[in-house]
């Protein structure tokens, strides 16, 4: 399996890779840039040799990337909007020219525009980003959200609406955050409560488009639309969530990654990864 977490790219895009083998992980996240800031520093063929040397190294793992919580693809707002737009366009062409197959994305709030408004707007901004992009070989990962505010994306049915409405369908996937998910009532803590929410899945989105997994225990109870994460086996999901989810052979072969809190010396990801071990039969 991959598993693996998010790491820094302080001190340049390929450290990710000494942090992620210092824990023995065999899947990445990263953000190509500060992702606080608006600002898109340049990408030089030197930082881009030294990256996909160091994946080589490392090995034939999965990486993703994550975009900037600043962009809103679904903002009401002209400015914000087409600040945003440009933002993941270039986000996407990093992407495409560090060989990283994934962009994970927030698909943005409505500010309350309502859902269906939001929805057609991120969409039609989204579809403008991929074409402006000239990428081909980036997939756009949709991650699934707390509903926290007016955030998007906090249901199958509002992920299944984007996935459809979009031109570039086949450019677009979902990134399942088992915080996220169960933060918006998605129960995934017995056997039973997890195949519901994967059929669930499965008939209006298809487990087959899942690209990337966040693995995040949560702080809040299930439907509490909070996005705080937890270690993992230390908060309202438990061991037996994640002994499910890791034991379902569809998803062998699809990245998963840590978001949980840690410290610079990585303590917390190696005993994280390491109940995540545990839990696999
Ligand atoms: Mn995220
Ligand atoms: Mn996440
Ligand atoms: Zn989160």
């Amino acid at each position: 399996m991959y598993l693996g977490s998010h790491m820094s790219i302080s001190g340049g895009l390929h450290k990710a890779f000494e942090r992620i083998r210092s824990v023995d992980g065999t899947a990445l996240q990263i953000f190509t840039r500060n992702q606080r800031q608006w600002k898109i520093p340049e990408l030089t063929d030197e930082m881009i040799e030294q990256f996909k040397e160091a994946w080589k190294d490392w090995g034939d793992y999965p990486v993703a990337a994550h975009d900037s919580y600043l962009i809103n693809l679904a903002s009401p707002k002209k400015d914000t909007a087409e600040k945003s737009l440009h933002a993941f366009t270039e986000e996407m062409r990093r992407c495409e020219a560090l060989g990283i197959p994934w962009l994970v994305t927030h698909p943005g709030s409505h500010l309350g525009k309502g859902v269906d408004a939001g929805i057609e707007r991120y969409v039609k901004k989204l579809d403008k980003a991929i074409e402006d992009s000239d990428t081909e070989t980036v997939t756009v990962l949709l991650e699934t959200t707390a509903g926290q505010g007016t955030n998007l994306g906090a249901t199958f049915e509002e992920l299944a609406q984007m996935l459809e409405q979009s031109k570039h369908g086949d450019r677009l996937g979902v990134c399942y955050d088992t915080c996220h998910t169960f933060a918006a009532g998605y129960d995934i803590r017995t056997k039973e409560a997890y195949n519901k929410t994967m059929d669930q899945f499965d008939r209006l989105i298809g487990t087959d488009r899942i690209g990337f997994f966040h693995l995040n225990d949560s702080k809040p109870e299930l439907g509490d639309k909070k996005d705080r994460h937890e270690h993992i086996g230390k908060g309202a999901i438990g061991k037996d969530g994640f002994r499910n989810l890791l034991n379902d052979e569809r998803f062998s072969r699809v990245g998963m990654s840590l978001e949980t809190d840690k410290g610079d010396d990585l303590e917390e990801d190696r005993m994280n990864l390491s109940v995540l071990r545990g839990l696999i039969k």
